[in-house]
Formats: structure tokens, sequence, C-alpha cells
């Protein structure tokens, strides 16, 4: 009787065997490539969920798989320990935010401990550890001094729930992306990091990560939002200062039928001086410019104006174009004077339709065979279209037509192109207490004080009481706020701003390359050469925020001298997420698997093996009892496969010959056996597709199975020999997905030596040929027919079969042949006779 498969007894073996033995500890070896693979740290909110389980996994397999590959691998783990969650279960449970997140990392880290993940343990750090957030005071002062960070009065997002400031990247349709509580508006003096300095870069670079999800590039790339205007002047009919307007549709320009300008433009009372309308224009300018006007009540009031009787020239078309006093016209946005474009502009379409001026189509929709026709619009068409109508641009599409029209205008002298960001900088203050404090110190005498590097950290006090009233409990704290300054000795007060938790997470991912570097944030021989990432894995959910931040952050370090590298992660991988009954898993919903009773119930490597299973990685895995039932059984399957064939197995060599000496039906054997591991590597290599290759060693198995049946051991001295060198490969090629059964079984094969140190197998050239082709059968040198032969065929066997082909034998005349020539690799023979 075999043993039972009984995976908790061997997992928890193995997991203490390789720890013991630190065989997943790496350090720098520069004759060995490096691969650093790495997955987002999670943030210690108690218990890992299916979601982390299927993250992890990924990276394990990742890792795993790298090392049998030669590479000298990096996979470290950590904690993203700051964050208003802990301030939140300190005010529910009255527990102290420290206290509360070091017992969930305790927790968490033997719940992955547990999962059998090829950590380098020694290198865990927590972002809430002073050993780390002082080297980010450290980087922040840095910062500062470049101008990089700094403060000022600032309308922030304000969420009343979270008692917080939030940046605009953590506000979804204006909801706090936390709690989804309504953000409001509210005036604060506020710390920003200039990541608008780089925004160019960070946009560029982009073109540079071919790795890369293309939605997510899509996404950072929508929110640096660059775009194109042009600045475009009007020459006035009767000379002076021309008109400039701003404006995103420089492809309309042709379609500037009459300008319009701001009540408080100093042109709209200057122009009409001295003529017949001057009083008209005044009366109106007088009335506007008395009334509140904002953007909001611009849609509500209805669209009025007056004629200054001055005109001005569009620079393109010649056209004279009537200059006109608008009421829906600001001053405070772009210029305080619009070119009216009525056929691509709402306003300016009803504007021209009340006071009767031309209307120009200059941009058809594209793709309609109904071309737009001034007499028959009831509306604008102001989306992009193809242009009409517009000298030499005419046929250009809007985007293209953009960019030349401002060439073109920029090359006359009659405007130029602008470019305008989306991207704004980025705001880490936070009134909150489970934080980094910000290093600064405020003088009555000096002014803002950064805090000297030797008196850093500045450390977050512990004795502190978390009411969630009255703002930051660290503002009410005398014994932190309340120093003197390090410029004159006087009386001074620190900041109790904490800082954003996006900013731990923006370079931690450097800090494990050298986790006890007690000299600065960075060892830089270490650093350069772990750095960068070389493949990243988390949650689409992190497009934009954790991504953006932490591309800025590398390129500060690169300029601060830290790091030689501009882009944090080479390649990126977004997992989908867990679903159950097509919902994501969520307490709320009661949908959710907890993985520690899956463990319990089946074992890591089940649990491992499902995950990989069910789905491509990027793709969204939907839950199935069934399905992990199926991936037990597989994992049974082999462990009997194994035990069946021991202990033969044992002092059994694997099979080492050519495939000469075997017969046709094991060689096919081995052909798929060598099969299997060239897919499951270009599988794994080419597309992380762990599900395809899994699949493939199920097949191999059940050929497996059929072998051991059909193929009579006794008689065939190789068979041994081959199934030996099979069910290593099986062995090997599962190792990365399921390592416990994997090394279970190859210690029981007799080996002493961890499985983790043995590397990736490799297809042999000759195994993969097609085991059937065809020989060319001549006879005194012409072709007379051809047969098909079998890879594990001897010559001998072939000579016979062509010998005693119906067709061929016609040509022989029933002689003896005098010899028999083989050529081509063993395609063709020919019978001389
Ligand atoms: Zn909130
Ligand atoms: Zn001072």
């Amino acid at each position: 009787m075999p043993p039972r498969y009984e995976p908790r007894a061997i997992e928890v073996n193995w997991q203490k065997y390789w720890e013991e033995r630190g065989l997943f500890n790496a350090s720098e070896d520069p004759n060995r490539p490096k691969y650093y693979v790495l997955e987002m740290f999670p943030y210690p909110s108690g218990r890992i969920h299916m979601g982390h389980v299927r993250n992890y996994t990924i990276g394990d397999v990742v890792a795993r798989y790298k090392r049998m590959q030669g590479f000298n691998v990096l996979h470290p783990m950590g904690w993203d320990a700051f964050g208003l969650p802990a301030e939140n279960a300190a005010m529910a449970h009255n527990l102290h935010p420290a206290k509360w997140t070091y017992e969930n990392i305790t927790y968490m880290r033997d719940q992955l401990k547990a999962l059998g993940y090829s950590y380098d343990w020694p290198r865990e750090l927590a972002t809430c550890d002073p050993e780390y957030y002082r080297w980010e005071q450290l980087i922040f002062i840095e910062m500062l001094r470049r101008g990089l960070a700094y403060k000022k009065k600032a309308p922030v997002n304000w969420c009343p729930k979270c008692l917080t400031v939030l940046a605009n990247e953590q506000v979804e349709g204006g909801a706090c992306w936390r709690c989804d509580s309504t953000v409001v508006l509210k005036e604060l003096d506020q710390w920003f990091f200039k990541i608008t300095a780089y925004g160019e870069e960070l946009l560029s670079d982009l073109d540079h990560l071919p790795h890369w999800p293309e939605r997510v590039l899509a996404m950072q790339r929508n929110w640096i939002g660059k775009s194109l205007g042009a600045e475009i002047r009007f020459p006035l009919a009767a000379g002076g200062e021309p008109i400039t307007v701003f404006t995103t549709r420089a492809d309309t320009v042709f379609g500037a039928t009459f300008m319009s300008l701001a009540p408080e433009h100093p042109l709209a009372l200057s122009l009409s001086r001295g003529t017949p309308q001057e009083a008209e224009v005044r009366r109106f300018v007088d009335y506007w410019r008395a009334q509140n006007r904002t953007r909001g009540l611009l849609e509500e009031i209805s669209k009025e104006g007056v004629f200054t009787g001055a005109y001005c020239l569009n620079p393109v078309t010649g056209w004279r174009m009537p200059i006109y006093v608008a009421n829906f016209v600001l001053m405070e946005y772009g210029t305080g004077a619009v070119m009216a474009v009525p056929a691509h502009d709402q306003r300016d379409f009803e504007f021209a339709q009340k006071y009767d001026l031309p209307i120009k189509v200059v941009i058809q929709p594209p793709g309609t065979k109904e071309l737009l026709r001034t007499e028959a619009m009831a509306e604008a068409y102001e989306e992009d279209g193809v242009l009409v109508d517009s000298g030499d641009f005419t046929g250009l599409a809007s985007a293209a037509a953009r960019a030349a029209i401002a060439a073109y205008l920029e090359d006359q002298g009659w405007g130029r192109q602008t470019v305008n960001y989306r991207l704004r900088d980025w705001l880490i203050s936070r009134q909150r207490y489970w934080g980094a404090p910000i290093p600064v110190i405020y003088c009555q005498r000096c002014g803002m004080v950064p805090v000297p590097e030797k008196d850093l950290p500045v450390v977050l006090p512990l004795d502190v009481e978390i009411t969630g009233e009255g703002g930051s409990p660290l503002a009410q704290l005398a014994s932190f706020t309340d120093v003197a300054c390090p410029a004159c000795g006087g009386p001074a007060k620190r900041e109790v701003d904490t800082m954003d938790t996006f900013v731990e997470s923006s370079w931690y991912f450097l800090r494990y390359a050298c986790p006890d570097y007690s000299q600065g944030p960075l060892d830089p021989p270490r650093v350069n050469y772990w750095a960068p990432v070389d493949q990243y894995i988390g949650g689409i959910e992190h497009a934009v925020l954790h991504l953006l931040y932490s591309r800025f952050f590398t390129k500060v370090l690169r300029d601060l001298g830290l790091v030689r590298i501009s882009e944090p992660f080479q390649r990126l991988l977004t997992q989908g997420m867990v679903l159950k009954e097509g919902a994501k898993m969520a307490k709320s919903k009661g949908n959710v698997v907890d993985p520690d009773d899956l463990i319990k119930a089946y074992g890591t490597d089940t649990t491992r093996l499902f995950l990989l299973f069910a789905a491509p990685p990027e793709k969204d895995l939907e839950w199935s009892d069934q399905g992990v039932a199926g991936c037990h059984r597989f994992l049974q399957r082999l462990w009997n496969l194994a035990h069946s064939l021991l202990p033969d197995m044992v002092r059994i060599p694997v099979y080492r010959g050519t495939g000469d000496d075997i017969s046709p039906a094991l060689w096919d054997f081995r052909h798929k056996v060598h099969k299997t591991i060239k897919k499951v590597t270009e599988d794994i290599e080419d597309s992380f597709h762990f599900n395809t290759a899994i699949a493939a060693v199920m097949e191999l198995i059940n050929a497996f199975y059929l072998a051991v049946d059909n193929i009579d051991r006794q008689q065939n001295k190789a068979a041994n020999e081959v199934f030996r060198e099979a069910l290593e490969a099986i062995i090997l090629l599962l190792n990365p997905m399921v390592p416990h059964i994997a090394e279970e079984l190859w210690h029981t094969l007799g080996h002493t030596t961890s499985l983790q140190e043995v590397p990736w197998p490799v297809a042999q050239p000759e195994a993969l040929e097609e085991p059937a082709f065809e020989v060319v059968v001549q006879v005194n040198g012409k072709k007379r027919g051809s047969i098909e032969a079998h890879a594990a065929d001897h010559e001998a066997v072939i000579e016979a079969k062509a010998l005693t082909d119906a067709n061929i034998r016609k040509w022989i005349l029933g002689r003896e042949p005098k010899k028999i020539v083989w050529a081509r690799n063993r395609r063709l023979i020919n019978i001389v006779i």
C-alpha cells in the first residue's frame, strides 16, 4: 500500500526545511543574472484574503521558475503599514494603532508562511517602522531643498467622515475613494510634491514600457492628460494690438466668424469709443460687470451681447469678423476673448442665431454620408471630425489638424502652440495620526526650518489618545509639538501633518535591496544590483495612484543620485479578481472563501493549483468548489502514479539515450514528455499562462498512466529509465506551482538535496522530432516509392519494410540487393540491385 497523500504534514515539513536552509534568501552575485520579482505589498488589515493568495501565488511561481532557470532571484515581502484603518480600528476597539498593526502583521505573516511562498523573509520591512520612515523624511528634506516639496494654501478635497484631505487621485466621482462620502472643498495650508515637474518625462517614458498592460498605460496617459492648445492672434481691422485668444480647437479656426469679448476685457469699451455704439456698449458692460457670473451660472443665463462696431481679421481666412461683447465670456478663463465658431460650439451657435451672424461648417462628422449643412443645423456639431473648407488643411482629421494649424500659425507669426497637462501636484499632507511625520519645524524668528538630518527620525509618538475629534491627535500633544528651533534655539512648533501613505509605497521596492542599511535610504551597490523590479504584480486598481507615484519617486531618487534607473518596474502584470457567483469576494456579500479553511481542508498546493489553473492570471477568476476538488484529485493522481512506480524507481537512472534503442510506443511516450517540457516552458516564459501549462502536465499524466499499462517493463529494458525521466520532468515542471508535493516526491525518488536547487528541465531536440516520417525509396537511383517510418525504428527495420513494400518489390524483380545506401538524414534510401 502506498502512503496516503496528506498535504498538511508534507507542507509544514518542507516549509521548515526551506526556511532552515535559507534557500530563498538572496545576496548579490555579479556572476549570475539577477531577477527581481515583486508583488504589491499588503496593507496589514487583519487577514490574508483570496485576492492576496492569487496575487502572491502568481509571484511565487515566477520566482521559483526563474530560480530554476538559473537567475539570482530576489523575492521579498513587507507591509504597507501606515494608514487610516488602523486609526479607525483603534477607535472602534480601543486599541492603539501600533498594536493593532503589529498584531495583524504577525498573524498575516504566519498565513503567508503557511502558503509556502518562497520569500526572502530576512528582508521583511514595515513602513511604520521608524527605521523605514526616517529615510523617507530625509528624502522629503532633500525634495524640500530642491523645491520639489512645497507648502501652499489650497482648496483641498476634504472627506468629512475620514476627517482628512484627499489627493485628486483619491476622489472618485466626487466621493472619497475609501468611505464613499461626498468630498467637500476646504481652504488649507498643505504640503505638495511637485510631480508636475516630471509630467513630460512621466508621459514620454510610458513609450518605453512595452511589457506593461496597454490599459494601464492608457490610464496613466489620460491621467497626465497632456493636451495641445493654441494661442491665436487676430489683427484688428483698424490696426493696433491684435486680440489674443486661447483655444483647444485650433482645427476650427477656419470657421471662426466673429469675436466675443468678456465685459471686463480692456478692449470692450475702447473699441467702441467715439462710435454710434459707444453708449449701448457702455450700458451692457456696466450691467454685466456688476453681475456675479460664475461658470456654473453661465449655463442658466440667456446668451446676450452687443456689437462694438469694430472688426478683426481671421488670420487664416482673412474674413472681417465683427467684435461683440458677450455676457457668457469670462475674463478669468483663458484671455477673456473667444474666437466664435458657431458651427462647432453650442454657445456661439445660439449667439449667432440670435444676432444673425454667419455660421460656417468646417468639421464633418467622420464616416457619415449625410453632410452637415448650415441651413439644416439645429445645434452645433462639437465633436472631432474631418476638416472641410479649411484651405490646405481640408481632409485632415481634427487631432492632426490641431497640431498642423498651430504650427502654421506659429510659422506665420499669428500664434503659438501651447501645452497643458491635467496632472496636478501631489497633495501629501494628511491631518491624521498614523503616518510618517513631516520633518519640519516652524520658528517665530526663522520661519520654516527642516529638521536636521542628525535629528531624524522624527518619531511618531505612541502616547496619544485617538478620539477622532478635534483634528490630528499630534496637534494636541505638547511633548511632540513644542521644540527648540534647530537654527536659533528659540521656541518653535513641529509640523503636525503626516505624509500620505502612498509616499511610503513609492519607494519600498528599492529599500528591499538594502533593508538593513543605516547610512542612508539606499545602499548604492546593492540597489544598483537589484533595481529595477523585473516583474511587478498587483491589482489594476493601482494603475494611476501607486504606479504613477512610484514612477515619479524613482525619477526623483535618480536625480538625488540615489539610484541609476528611471523606471521602477520593467514588466507589470495586473492580475484579475477572484469572483464568487460573479461578484468580487466581500464580507458584505457573504461570498468569501477563507484561505485558512481551504488550506486546512485540501492543503496549500491544491489552493495554489486551483488559483493558477482556473484562469489566465490577468483575467478574473470564478471560484468553483468542484474546481478545487478537481485540482486536489489531480495531485492525488500524481501521488498515486509516483508511488505505483516506486520502489523500483529509486535505483533506476534517468534515461540518457537518444531514442534509438527504445520501442516505438516508448519513443512516442518520451516524445510527449519532451513536447510537454517545451510547451510548459513556453507558456510560462512568454505569457505566464500557468493554466495551459498545468493542462499540458495533466495530459502528460494521463498518457503516463496509459504507458504504464501498455508498455511491458520486463521486455523493455529502457522503460523504467524513461519512466523515471518522465516522473522527474513532471515533478520539475510542477515545482513552481505545487512545490511541497513536488519536493516530497523528489525526495521519495531518492534525491537528498532540495528540488529548489535543481535546474529547469530542457526538452531534447531529438526527442522532439515527430516520430513518424516518410522515407523515399529509390531503386538504382530512381524514385520508386516511399514508406512510413518511425523515429524508433532501426535501419534494418526500415530496410525490411522497403524491401517488402508491394510497389517497390515490382522494381526489385526478385533480385538480391547488392547494397542499400542511406542518405538525406535517414529520409532516403537507394536500393542497388
Ligand atoms: Zn472618507
Ligand atoms: Zn529659529
